[in-house]
């Protein structure tokens, strides 16, 4: 029954959050006690409203995988109270925080739908109403006694996609995130229309929680005419464990021999390589082009279509449990959580 229901939202701050200083003039992130004079309509729902305010509230480009650990804390201690979770969240890192969740909660088997906007909740036009509202009421989503969303996701601008499958792709329109490489697990009209062949099925196991990341890893953007020294230098900076190395369409890289040299005194050392695209959408195909066949040869693994946003919090989720390096190869390359396309 719907008055049974109960959602936790979490605001963590970002521009959702905010409204117009009445003497001021500048935006400032509002206190959520008056949530409900902000938003009069979530007097509407019949499902219980709970909220937590992080304090102090972050811009989300100040966000650190201790937020993400905070945030899975927070789930883990109230997931026997609550039916589902809405994340309220800066746009800017709202694709890392939904994948290290992703990677953070397993066996999740209720929703956690992260939103935000890129209009403040206290701008006329803003898009932050219809997220949050919608995003509650996916949140709330249940069939045959089971939430339909078993999943961490980010909901935005009519469109729910897996949270590890996107990336903020605009920094102006109101549909800011796309889901290039996995289609969406549903889209809100008049109706919201659920394609379940898309979304994770529950498995009912009991949830657990990894709460340790660490981040010593790095990314390498190739581009034309990149030197040796920078190479030569991020390759070999102290301690890094892993490097998602961003390549060229489907995975290629230059052939000279200085580059690959380079690569495979690296790897020889001990640097995993992990090899993603540049581009938007699409796979990484190593060995499809003489150009990538090289790099296979020398042990660089493959992305293939994850996000590099999922990657480095799948990376330092996996760097966090300690495993040994074959371990560690065969969890990166193999799908998790729902986080790539394995061929
Ligand atoms: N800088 C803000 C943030 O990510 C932007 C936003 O909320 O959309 O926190």
């Amino acid at each position: 029954m719907d008055s049974q229901i109960k959602i936790l939202i979490i605001y963590t701050g970002g521009t959702i959050g905010m409204i117009k200083d009445n003497l001021t003039g500048s935006l400032t992130p509002f206190d959520f006690k008056g949530i409900y004079d902000q938003i009069p309509e979530l007097n509407k729902f019949k499902y219980q409203l709970d909220f937590y305010s992080f304090n102090p509230l972050i811009d989300s480009s100040n966000i650190y995988p201790s937020h993400w650990v905070e945030l899975a804390t927070l789930i883990e201690k109230n997931y026997e109270n609550y039916d589902g979770f809405v994340i309220l969240h800066g746009t800017d890192t709202m694709s890392y925080t939904g994948s290290a969740l992703s990677f953070l909660l397993e066996n999740l088997n209720k929703p956690v739908i992260l939103t935000g906007s890129q209009l403040p909740l206290g701008e006329l036009r803003t898009d932050g109403r219809e997220n949050f509202l919608t995003a509650i009421e996916i949140a709330a989503a249940a069939e045959d006694n089971a939430p339909l969303i078993p999943e961490v996701c980010i909901y935005f601008e009519n469109a729910l996609m897996r949270a590890n499958r996107t990336i903020k792709y605009n920094a102006e329109n109101f549909n800011a995130f796309i889901s290039p490489n996995y289609p969406l697990l549903a889209e809100a009209g008049v109706y919201i229309k659920y394609n379940k062949n898309n979304i994770l099925k529950p498995n009912f196991k009991k949830l657990k929680v990894y709460k340790n990341l660490v981040n010593s890893i790095g990314i390498l953007k190739l581009f034309p005419g990149i030197s040796y020294e920078y190479i030569h230098y991020v390759l070999n900076i102290p301690k890094q464990q892993v490097l998602i190395m961003e390549t060229y369409g489907a995975g290629n890289a230059p052939t000279d021999n200085w580059f690959l040299e380079e690569l495979k005194m690296a790897i020889n050392k001990g640097l995993i390589i992990i090899n993603v695209t540049q581009c938007l959408a699409g796979a990484v195909n190593q060995g499809k082009y003489d150009t990538s066949f090289k790099l296979k040869e020398l042990g660089v693994v493959s992305g293939y279509d994850i996000t590099t946003e999922a990657l480095t919090a799948k990376i330092m989720f996996l760097l966090g449990r300690n495993l040994a390096q074959k371990e560690l190869i065969k969890e990166m390359i193999s799908s998790l959580r729902g986080e790539m396309t394995v061929e």
